[in-house]
Order: C-alpha cells, then structure tokens, then sequence
C-alpha cells in the first residue's frame, strides 16, 4: 500500500500531500487529485518530494475508478467533501484500492451526516479483501483514538466522556470559517445532541453553552453540539452512559452566523435568482475566504481533547486527554493553519499505518476499533504531541 492517491487539494489536501511527501520510505508515489487543477499544482510545487497532480470529479465514480487505475493507486485518501465519500468509496472499489477519510458521508441536499451510508459498504469492502478506515482526522479521528488509549490503559470501563474543541485563534477576518465553508455552517446551525443512557437527545442550536478552562489558552465559552465521532464511540465503548460534544465559537462569530441565517444565506434548498436556480449557502461558500488562506496571518492556539471518567479497579477515575496546537507552527511545518494541520498529521498517521501493516482489516472500520498505541506514538513524533492530566480534570457541569 505504498502507491498513494489523495483527493482534495483544500487546507487539509494541503497537510497530507505535505507530510506524506517527507515519508517517501513509505509512500513511494504520490498523486494529488482534485476539482481545481492550478491548486494541486501550487500544493505540489511546494512540497518537498515529487507529487503528480490530476484532475477529477470526485462526484463521478467512473472518473475515481479510472484515475485509481491509471495511477496504480493502492491506497485513496479522500479529503475533499463529505459528499464524495460514497462515490469515491465505489471508485476505490471497482479499481480495488483501500480507503481512508476525515468526514462522515452528508447528502448535499439535506443536513443530516451520520455513518450508516458507510457502515453499509461493510461487506462489500470485506468481500473485496479491502479496508476502509473513517473519520481519521481530529474530531473524529484523534479524539476517538484517546477514548480508544484510555480505555486500553486507564479504565476497565468508560462512563462519562466530554470532547472539548477550542480554536482560540485569530486570522484577522471578520468572519471566516476553519475548514469547508459549506460543510462547517451546516454543522455549526443543525441542531445540538448528546448521547445519555443509550439515547440520543436533542437541544435547539447552540442553546447550551458552558466555560471552560482550556490550557494554554484559558477559559472559553463553549457550546454543545452533535460531532460525528459520537456515533461511532457509543457503537464501540462497552459501557458508555454519556457522551457530549463542546465547540467554543466567538461573540464575533456567533452574531455574524445569527445574522447570515437570519437573512436566509444559510439556507440548503435552491432558490430562483436571475432566471437560475442557486443555493444560498453554496453562494456564501464563493464569498467567503477559503480555509487554506487563512493560514498566513493565523495567530494563537487550538487545544481539543478527552474529559474522560469511568472505573478502574472499582475506582472512579478521571482523565484529560488533549493537544495543543500554535497556528503559527502548523504554517511554518506545512504552510497550513491549524485546524487544517490537526485533521491532516493524523490523516497522514492512518495512511502510514495502513500502508506499512500496522493497521489491517477487511470491511469498513473506525479509528478506535484498531490499535491505539502506534498511533498515539505517531502523533508525538509527527507534530501533534498529547498531554495527559488526571485526576483533576472533570466533566463539565
Ligand atoms: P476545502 O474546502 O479547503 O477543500 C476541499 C477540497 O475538495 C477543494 O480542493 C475542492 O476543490 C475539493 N473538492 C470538492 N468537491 C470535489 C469534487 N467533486 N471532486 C474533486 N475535488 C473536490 O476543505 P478542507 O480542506 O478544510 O476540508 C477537507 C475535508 O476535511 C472536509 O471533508 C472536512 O469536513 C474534513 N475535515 C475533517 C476534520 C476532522 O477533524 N475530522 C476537521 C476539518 C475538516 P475546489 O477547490 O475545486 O472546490
């Protein structure tokens, strides 16, 4: 697996191509694909081992299965959007290539990410002797790898878990999004929901909200929210009772999000303007500065990590699992902010360690179903070190 396509030359593109191009032991050949060909060549141009670029429209399976083949790609990395995750899933399985992601499949026209579309190709990778790996970014990936070390070395069972997402960070814009635009407000305005004794409950959007003291950065206010990697932990921690997701976001941020929904620019559904049919919130996408032009000026820091409790020998114990991560070192590493940076190293990792056999299977899986410990190696190695605090870190109230 050490022929490698990567779809999607955005900030997160950006990242991976970077970093895996300073690994040619393991990748010996590196393709980046994308919509827009002169951003694969600009990524290209910079990075520090030969990359060849193609253009593709991930939309179209067709297309993926023909670049895979043309390529010898045996391992596809897809960061583009979470709408191509099924058609680039059906490329990779037509050509016979594994398959790695960051983001959970969303249909364009309705709201709604979750992994049963994924989950459903199960079989179908496992019959073809092929692994697909989801959701190995941040949050998910990192923070469901943490539950899965924790779990490993710390508890025999896990009760309570908090992830806490913080970008304390300043680009400078008056408004501007981390990663896709488009896929971060749909996120940001779907409702909120946790998971509490083996169900989900729902809470209007952002209408709980919390301080928290985040290190190296102090407190912020943060407000629960549904993240995806909640669906697959309460699937794979035995024992879970409850499990919420915080984001802190900005007065700045919050009111200029206010105003764009309530003028209707966040809207999914198509609206007649000029004789032609237009998605709002696709508009808003094109007026908006792209996530990878952020990274120049970006100051200050991201710190996510695991507020964990649970049992260990029939004691209750408590634990804090996170990263921190300075805008300004993730640019001068790859040239990308740090959101872009902290979903693309740990990307990178899964590549890494699917390509040299460290992680296998057939079927589809998520990051917390293998083995935490290479990974959690990599990540001090690779950029991304981890701080572990118990016991005086809690759940928030
Ligand atoms: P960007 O918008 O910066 O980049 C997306 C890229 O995908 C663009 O280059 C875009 O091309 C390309 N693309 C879009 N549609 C297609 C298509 N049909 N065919 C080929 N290429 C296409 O987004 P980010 O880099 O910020 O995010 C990338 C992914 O990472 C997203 O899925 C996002 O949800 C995920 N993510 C995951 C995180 C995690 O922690 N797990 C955190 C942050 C992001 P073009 O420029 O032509 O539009």
């Amino acid at each position: 697996m050490n022929n490698l396509l990567i779809i999607g030359a955005g900030g997160v593109g950006n990242v991976v191509v970077k970093k895996c191009a300073r690994a040619r032991d393991i990748f010996s050949k590196i393709t980046l694909a994308s919509r827009t060909l002169s951003k694969c060549e600009k990524i290209a141009s910079e990075a520090d081992s030969p990359v060849e670029i193609a253009q593709v429209d991930a939309d179209d399976s067709a297309q993926v299965e023909s670049l895979i083949r043309k390529t010898g790609a045996d391992l596809v990395i897809n960061v583009a959007l979470p709408y191509q995750d099924l058609s680039i899933m059906d490329g990779c399985l037509a050509a016979g290539a594994h398959y790695l992601d960051t983001a959970n499949y969303e249909p364009p026209d309705e709201a709604r990410f979750c992994y049963k579309w994924q989950w459903d190709y199960f079989d179908r990778f496992k019959d073809a002797g092929l692994m697909a790996l989801l959701g190995c970014g941040f949050d998910p990936g990192v923070t469901n790898i943490f539950c899965a070390w924790a779990l490993k070395h710390h508890f025999d069972e896990i009760h309570y878990i908090d992830i806490v997402d913080c970008n304390a960070g300043d680009h400078g814009h008056p408004f501007a999004t981390n990663f896709n635009p488009e896929i971060n407000i749909r996120e940001v305005s779907a409702k909120g929901r946790y998971y509490e004794d083996g169900k989900w409950k729902e809470t209007d959007p952002l209408a709980v909200h919390r301080t928290f003291d985040f290190p190296e950065v102090g407190p912020k206010e943060m407000y629960l929210m549904y993240h995806e990697e909640m669906e697959s932990l309460a699937r794979h921690i035995p024992g879970i009772k409850r499990m919420r997701f915080w984001m802190t976001f900005s007065e700045n941020y919050l009111t200029h999000l206010r105003v764009l929904e309530n003028v209707g620019m966040t809207r999914i559904d198509p609206v007649l303007f000029e004789g032609r049919q237009i998605i709002p919130l696709q508009f808003l996408k094109a007026l908006l500065p792209e996530p990878s032009s952020l990274a120049a000026g970006y100051k200050g820091k991201t710190c996510i990590g695991c507020i964990i409790e649970g049992v260990k020998d029939n004691k209750r114990k408590n634990v804090f699992i996170y990263n921190v991560c300075d805008h300004q070192d993730a640019f001068a590493d790859t040239g990308g902010q740090a959101i872009s940076y902290t979903t693309g190293v740990p990307t990178m990792i899964g590549a890494k360690l699917m390509a040299t056999g460290v992680w296998q299977g057939k079927g589809v899986f998520n990051v917390e179903q293998l083995n935490p410990d290479p990974f959690m190696e990599n990540l001090n190695e690779l950029g991304l070190p981890w701080q572990v605090v118990f016991p005086d870190t809690h759940l928030v109230d």
